[in-house]
C-alpha cells in the first residue's frame, strides 16, 4: 500500500485497472440481465416458425449462449489487463521518469549545485515545467554567483582602509608616527570611508531588495535638480567648474519623491565634478521626450541630462557604470572616496520610479552624458 502511495507508476496503472475492472463488470452485468431477454425475444420469433421438438434445443443454445459471453468476457478482461500493465508502463516513462529527474536534479540545486538543469523533451505541460525549472536553477545560480560577488568585494573594500588604521596604529605604538593633530586625522579619515560604504551597502541593499518606501507626489524638476545643485554650488566654484542648468519652461510635473531624486541628481552633479577638470563644464538639461522603455514606448517622459566636459569613458566601461564597485580608475576614485556603489543605487532609485538612468560618452576625454528619465506625473 505505501509502495502504491509513494509510486505515481503504481497509481496511474492502478487507475488504467479500475477503468478495466469497472467495463468488464458493466459488461458483464448487461450481459447477464440483458442477453438472455434479447435472446429468449429473438429464438420466440423462431419458435413461432419451428415444432415443438426444437425447444430443447433452444434450452440448450441458451446455456451455451451464456458459457460462451463469460467466456469472450474472460479472454477480453485479460487483454485488457495486459493493454492496461502495456500503456502505464509506457505513460508512466514519459511522465514518471521527467518528474524523477527534476527531483533528483531539485535535491542537487538544494545543495548547493547550482549548475544543475533537466531536459527540455517536447512542447507539453511537462516541457513547460522542465523550462520553469531550468529558469528557476538560472536565476538561483545568478543570485548565488552576486551574494559570493558582493562578499568579496565588501572584504576587499575593507581590507584597504583597515591595514591604513592598522599600519598608522602600529606606526603610533612604535614610535615611528608623532602622536599630532595629523596623524589622527589621517586615521580619521580612513574611518570616515569605513562609515560612508557601510551607509551605502546599507542603502544598496535596501534598494535591491526594493525596501525603499517612496513618498511619490507630482514635482516640477526644477525643485530636484535646484536643491542638488545649490547643495553642490560652493565645491564646483571651488574647483573651478562652472554648472549650468538648462530648464525647460512648462515642463509637466514628475510623480517622484523629492529626497530621492535630490540624492540621485546629487550622485550625478558629484561625479560630473569629480571626473571634470578645472575650466570645464557641468551642464544639466531637462525636456519632454518620447520614452525608449520597452513597456511604454512612445509615450511622453521628462528627461534629464547631466554633461560633462570631463575626462569621458571608454565604451567597453560604459557597459559596467552601473555594476556596483565598479570604478573605472580605481586608484583615483579611492582618493577621491568614491566606493563605485553611487550609480548602483541611483539606478535602482530612478527605476523604482518607473525610469532609467543610462550612461554615454564619445570616449575618453570627450565627456560624458547621464540620462534620467522619469514618467509624467498622473496630474497631467
Ligand atoms: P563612485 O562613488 O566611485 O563615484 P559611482 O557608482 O558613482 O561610484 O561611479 C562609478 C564609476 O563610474 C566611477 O568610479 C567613475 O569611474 C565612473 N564615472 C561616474 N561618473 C563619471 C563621469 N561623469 N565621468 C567619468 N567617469 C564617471
Amino acid at each position: 500500500m505505501k509502495r502504491i502511495r509513494r509510486h505515481l507508476g503504481w497509481k496511474l496503472f492502478l487507475s488504467y485497472l479500475t477503468i478495466v475492472i469497472i467495463g468488464v463488470v458493466s459488461l458483464a452485468i448487461a450481459a447477464e440481465l440483458h442477453a438472455p431477454l434479447a435472446l429468449t425475444r429473438h429464438v420466440s420469433n423462431m419458435e413461432a416458425l419451428m415444432d415443438s421438438e426444437a425447444n430443447d434445443m433452444v434450452a440448450d443454445l441458451l446455456e451455451n449462449f451464456q458459457t460462451a459471453v463469460t467466456e469472450v468476457l474472460l479472454v477480453a478482461a485479460a487483454i485488457a489487463v495486459v493493454s492496461a500493465i502495456i500503456v502505464s508502463t509506457f505513460v508512466t516513462r514519459r511522465i514518471v521518469q521527467p518528474i524523477q529527474e527534476m527531483q533528483i536534479a531539485s535535491q542537487r540545486i538544494a545543495s548547493g549545485r547550482y549548475e544543475e538543469r533537466v531536459q527540455v523533451v517536447g512542447e507539453d505541460e511537462l516541457a513547460e515545467l522542465a523550462r520553469s525549472f531550468n529558469q528557476m536553477a538560472h536565476t538561483l545560480s545568478q543570485t548565488e554567483e552576486r551574494r559570493r560577488q558582493l562578499i568579496g568585494d565588501v572584504a576587499h573594500e575593507l581590507r584597504t582602509p583597515l591595514s591604513s588604521i592598522k599600519g598608522v596604529m602600529e606606526g603610533l605604538q612604535d614610535g615611528v608616527l608623532p602622536a599630532e593633530p595629523a596623524t589622527f586625522a589621517s586615521i580619521e579619515h580612513e574611518i570616515s570611508r569605513l562609515q560612508r560604504l557601510v551607509g551605502d551597502l546599507e542603502e544598496l541593499s535596501r534598494a535591491e531588495a526594493g525596501q525603499i518606501p517612496l513618498q511619490l507626489e507630482d514635482v516640477d524638476t526644477a525643485v530636484f535638480i535646484q536643491a542638488a545643485a545649490e547643495r553642490l554650488q560652493l565645491q564646483y566654484e571651488d574647483k573651478g567648474v562652472s554648472l549650468t542648468l538648462e530648464l525647460g519652461d512648462d515642463l509637466p510635473p514628475v510623480q517622484v519623491d523629492t529626497a530621492r531624486m535630490t540624492q540621485v541628481i546629487l550622485n550625478l552633479l558629484g561625479n560630473a565634478l569629480q571626473y571634470t577638470p578645472a575650466g570645464e563644464s557641468v551642464t544639466v538639461h531637462s525636456s519632454v521626450a518620447s520614452n525608449q522603455l520597452a513597456d511604454v514606448q512612445g509615450e511622453q517622459c521628462v528627461q534629464i541630462r547631466v554633461a560633462d566636459t570631463g575626462i569621458g569613458i571608454s565604451p567597453e566601461q560604459v557597459r559596467h557604470l552601473f555594476e556596483r564597485f565598479y570604478r573605472v580608475d580605481k586608484s583615483r576614485a579611492r582618493t577621491g572616496g568614491g566606493s563605485g556603489i553611487g550609480l548602483t543605487i541611483s539606478k535602482h532609485l530612478v527605476e523604482m520610479h518607473g525610469g532609467s538612468l543610462t550612461a554615454s560618452s564619445p570616449g575618453i576625454n570627450q565627456g560624458a552624458t547621464f540620462t534620467v528619465t522619469l514618467p509624467i506625473g498622473v496630474g497631467e
